[in-house]
């Protein structure tokens, strides 16, 4: 994973690359770059470490463009080096390219450009791409840009693999050339400028207009302009969606970092995720999706399918759904799930986990789902986002931009949304279980809660520095005693057992 951005406007490029990159630093931090457009040619600079490292050179290239690409790295192929760094150039010194994603094919890509003559500078998987553009735009005749973008897709038809990929051309000194196949990439459109990105926030101070390409869909940015076209060619139009995230909720605030900030969101990001879809006296309602009690009969298996922190929000309705829909429920990593050949078929449910909503292997494990027929719902939190545009029905928290790794307010407001939806399964099915209107109830009050503990800070504060040593911690909901027991009886002291 990592970061890329790019800018077409007519301010200089450079501080506004290097915000989007400090933005996107937590998607990968080993070294970044940038590429922009000057009078004499495309200018690269690039280090080794994090984006403060490239701050430091840039400073000294006094860069004028108003044109650029940036990219924040997390090595795949390669160690993280100068020369591995983003951007790569082709052979002649006249494309440069950014990428996010993995180019399986590589080694072989490479030999087949190294037969034709062209010398590789560094170790990566990337730096075939712009050697491939050129070797393409070479046999071409050069007219204009409908030749650069041929070689661009005769590229793509090449590659194997996932890729985001920012290009800039020497031909070309208006415009970029962006595509993507299975790596977020988000446009930005602004009044006389545009913008790229991995995700929203980190350009959500410059625009809240977004378009969002779809696989193997080509983009060409010009300052007034976006440009899309299909693999053959053909120029089609994108409406722009507006995001209505709150510009401060990409910003730290008075926060010491993004965690603290978004953990003390949550009370608001689940409030809204509630919203009016549950309440204490009438029915669950969820008016994306239109099941039927028959339809739910008919079901024969539910899947929830996530990575990570998603896969464990996941694992809080299949007790639900198992405990009052009578629902067969598994929950499953999504990288698993989709190379494992699962029991599907048309009665089957599958359900889909992703804060962000480009999670490569989930959104391949979504597709084998639809391709075997079954019913699929996407639970995301940005809105547009691929899975979403993938699943039949999308259900989204509304937690806002999550820009910390450690998940917090997404991974709570997803619970609590995985529980709406698994009430309202029971609703539909007629289930009379008075533990259901407890639930409800409870969960309605989790914001109030939630605020009540974060009064007291001191007190999690103590606990965290007691618990931060240890290496292992287990969480146990009651029986403190027998807990105390069982750690006086085995001596344990490295793991700490502790009750809540
Ligand atoms: N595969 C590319 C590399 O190793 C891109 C990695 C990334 O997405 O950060 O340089």
């Amino acid at each position: 994973m990592c970061g890329i951005v790019g800018y077409v406007g007519r301010k200089n490029a450079e501080p506004i690359l290097i915000n989007g990159l400090l933005r996107l630093e937590y998607r990968g931090y080993d070294s970044a770059g940038i590429a922009t457009i000057e009078e004499d040619g495309i200018k690269v600079v690039k280090n080794k470490g994090r984006v403060a490292s490239l701050l430091e050179i840039t400073e000294k290239n006094n860069l004028k463009g108003t044109i650029g690409i940036g990219h924040t790295r997390w090595a795949t192929h390669g160690k993280p080096s100068a020369e591995n760094s983003h951007p790569h150039m082709d052979n002649k010194n006249t494309i440069a390219v950014v990428h996010n994603g993995i180019i399986e094919n590589y080694i072989e890509l490479r030999k087949f450009l190294e037969e034709n003559g062209y010398k590789f500078l560094s170790q990566t998987d990337t730096e075939v791409i712009p050697n491939l553009i050129n070797y393409f735009y070479e046999k071409t005749p050069k007219r204009g840009k409908e030749d650069f973008l041929n070689a661009m897709k005769e590229t793509v038809l090449k590659l194997k693999g996932s890729f985001a990929i920012e290009v800039l051309s020497k031909d070309f000194m208006d415009e970029m050339f962006v595509v993507r196949k299975d790596s977020p990439m988000v446009i930005g459109k602004g009044t006389d400028e545009n913008y790229i990105s991995s995700d929203i926030p980190a350009i959500l101070s410059f625009t809240k207009d977004f378009f969002l390409l779809n696989d193997l869909e080509f983009a060409i940015l010009s300052r007034n302009e976006v440009e899309f076209y299909d693999m053959n060619l053909n120029r089609f139009e994108k409406q722009a969606k507006n995001i209505a995230w709150d510009m401060s909720s990409a910003e730290k605030g008075n926060f010491e970092d993004f965690m603290l900030k978004e953990i003390f969101e949550q009370p608001k990001s689940i409030r809204e995720t509630i919203g009016a879809r549950l309440s204490a006296d009438s029915k669950c309602s969820l008016d994306e999706i239109n099941f039927t009690k028959e339809y739910l009969e008919s079901v024969d298996r539910v899947y929830i399918v996530a990575c990570g922190t998603a896969m464990h929000a996941g694992m809080t309705v299949k007790k639900i759904l198992e405990e009052f829909c009578k629902l067969q429920t598994e929950v499953d990593i999504a990288s698993e799930f989709r190379y494992r050949n699962p029991l599907i078929t048309k009665n089957t449910l599958c359900i889909y986990i992703s804060q962000s909503g480009e999670t490569a292997d989930t959104i391949a494990a979504l597709k084998i789902a639809r391709e075997k027929g079954a019913k699929t719902i996407a639970i995301s939190n940005v809105i547009g986002s691929s899975i979403t545009r993938e699943a039949d029905f999308s259900l989204y928290t509304h937690a806002g931009p999550e820009i910390a790794v450690a998940s917090t307010k997404a991974y709570t407001s997803q619970i609590i949304l995985l529980s709406i939806l698994g009430i309202y399964f029971a609703e539909i099915l007629g289930v009379q279980d008075e533990r259901l209107e407890i639930l409800k109830r409870e969960i309605l009050e989790v914001p109030t809660k939630i605020e009540e503990i974060l009064k007291n800070t001191e007190n999690i504060k103590s606990f965290a520095k007691r618990i931060s040593g240890e290496k292992d911690v287990f969480f146990i909901r009651t029986w403190y005693r027998l807990c105390s027991c069982i750690r006086r009886f085995f001596k344990i002291e490295r793991n700490f057992l502790y009750s809540f």
